[in-house]
Order: structure tokens, then sequence, then C-alpha cells
């Protein structure tokens, strides 16, 4: 991994997971520091800066880890919708990421309580099924190999069967288990948005061969063409996108798929036009609506039809879930 400095709260050290970390990162300056928020919260941070050379800081989740999902995120028909924070921050650099304006930091931090969401899905579960997305702040599968957290979810999802937990990811994963509590969601772009946008990411061609084994090891697939981004020529990208996936994913065999055009809440794109007076994505005039930074109400809508018609031809209508 590249972390050069990790910042490590003093409590965290007699956690196993911190020491397992800091093993896999021996040449790694370890700073200790007494809350991550004195690290992760402090003013006049340079976020763009940070993430050429993104710390790490490991520490432990108080208050509330787990919490009700946001409208502008999809529930994909579930009643119980979750989201849960065991990691903040992504080593992905995606130019239209909302966490840009979420944070105000680019360093990423990894808590290490896990027993502790473990203990809150638990409680929350006595209230009956639920759904939780554990990968929504950061990229849980491209980090597994370092924090063990996706290993976590799918732990937890197997002692658990009426625990559904969605793992996102644009990396090119290699998955081997079928546990049918757990969603694998890959992330598919156009590869001009690839190339242009997510930076870090895995191209696209390898994360579709990745969800087509993922399908063959017998695991639950779910493809998100979300968010949808209003490139030149966006007709032909996603119509190239969805025609290289549908010839080698077999669609009849995916969980569902989710489309979405490009959203932001209103205050994150503010906060995010702050920190990246450059980037062509946060200064587009956006349309608010609802507190909902969007593209303007028939292009969204434009957009979004034409890319569910196009996945109309591959998967059933019932299968598709969209934002709005
Ligand atoms: S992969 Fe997701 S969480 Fe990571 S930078 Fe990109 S949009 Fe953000």
């Amino acid at each position: 991994m590249r972390f050069a400095h990790i910042y490590v709260e003093e409590r965290a050290f007699g956690y196993p997971l911190t020491e397992k970390i800091l093993a896999k990162i021996p040449d790694a300056h370890v700073i200790k520091i007494k809350h991550y928020k004195d690290v992760f919260d402090r003013k006049r941070q340079d976020a763009p800066l940070q993430k050429e050379h993104q710390a790490l800081i490991i520490a432990v989740r108080d208050g509330s880890r787990i919490f009700k999902g946001a409208p502008v995120c999809q529930s994909f028909g579930n009643k119980n919708f979750y989201y849960a924070s065991s990691m903040m921050n992504c080593p992905f650099d995606c130019e239209y990421c909302y966490l840009k304006g979420m944070y105000p930091s680019s360093n990423m931090v990894v808590f290490v309580n896990l027993e502790d969401y473990r203990a809150d899905v638990e409680e929350k579960l006595r209230e009956g099924p639920m759904y939780v997305c554990a990968s929504y702040d950061t990229d849980l599968l491209a980090m597994n190999s370092l924090t063990g957290h996706a290993d976590f979810w799918k732990e937890t999802a197997l002692d658990h069967e009426d625990l559904l937990v969605e793992l996102r990811t644009k990396a090119a994963v290699d998955v081997k288990d079928n546990i049918p509590n757990v969603i694998y969601a890959f992330t598919l772009s156009p590869e001009e948005v690839v190339t242009d946008l997510e930076c870090y990411t895995a191209p696209v061609s390898a994360r579709i061969s990745a969800a087509a084994k993922a399908i063959e090891a017998g695991a639950k697939v779910r493809l998100c063409f979300d968010p949808i981004i209003k490139i030149a020529g966006w007709k032909e990208a996603y119509e190239k996108l969805i025609g290289e996936a549908s010839s080698r994913i077999d669609f009849g065999k995916l969980t569902d798929v989710s489309v979405g055009t490009f959203r932001i809440s209103g205050d994150y794109l503010n906060k995010m036009r702050r920190a990246y007076p450059g980037s062509k994505t946060a200064w587009y005039p956006y349309v608010i609506k609802d507190g909902v930074a969007q593209y303007e109400p028939e292009t969204d809508k434009e957009m979004q039809a034409f890319v569910c018609g196009l996945l109309e031809k591959h998967i059933g209508r019932e299968k598709i879930f969209t934002w709005n």
C-alpha cells in the first residue's frame, strides 16, 4: 500500500486489526494521535494535495456507525435501508465523487472496532430484516487486502440471513464466494469517463470481466450505471458500454441493475466547488431541486430513459432500479 504516514488514535492501538494493518505497511511513519478528528477535521486542509500523498488514519468509531439511507441513494425496494461507515474516503479519485464535498480531508480513515458495528447490526435486526450498503463512503473491496472490512461484512452476513449486504466497487475484484445475502455491485462507466474522471480505478473492461467471473462463481451481482455522466457523445458512449457488458456478462443471471444520473446534495456541491475550482464536473450549471443538484430535468429524464432503454434489451424492466 502507498501510505507513507499512518496516524493512529491512542485507543486504537489495543485492537488486533490495528496491529494487522501496521504490520502490512512496515515502512510507514506512524504518528500517535488523541482523536482522528484532530487530523481529519482540521480547518484549511488542502484536500486535492492530500489525495496525492494520502495518509491513513486508524481510529475507533464512537456514536453512530450505521445510518438510514439518504434520499439520493437507491433502496432497491428494501424497506429497512441503511448504510454503514466503517471507513471514510477512498483509494480511488473520481472527479465527481460526493465525498469531495462531504469531508474536509482526503486522508483515509479506517475504523478498527468492527465488533461494535456487528452489535449495531444485531440491534437493528431486532426490528426486522435489513439492507446495508457497506461500501458507500469508500471502496471496501479495493481496500480489503489491507483492512479486511469486506471480509468482516461477508462474515456478518453469513451469520445473519436476514441481513442483506451490498459491497459496491470500481475495482476488478476476484470474487470466489457465493453468499446468498451479499451483493457484489460493480459500477460500470464508459471508457471515456473512466479515463477522464475515475482516477486509479480499474479499467472498465476489467470490471466487466470481474463481474462475469463473479456470476460464474455463483455470486449475487448487481451492475450500477450510476452516476451517468453527461459527457460529449454520451449516447454512443453508453451504447458501447452496455453492448460490451451484455456481450460478456450473462444478464439473465444478474440480481439487478441500477441506473442513476449524476446528482449531489447542493451543500456538498458548494463545498466541492470551493475545494476544486478547476473541476469541470463541479462547475457544471446544475439545477437545484429539493436541495439536490442535478442535470436539467429534461436532460436528466432523457439520459435515464435512454440508458434504461438500452438495458431493457437484455434484462427485464422489473430488475432495473432507477434513482427517481
Ligand atoms: S470509487 Fe466511489 S467512493 Fe471512491 S472516489 Fe470513486 S465515487 Fe468516490
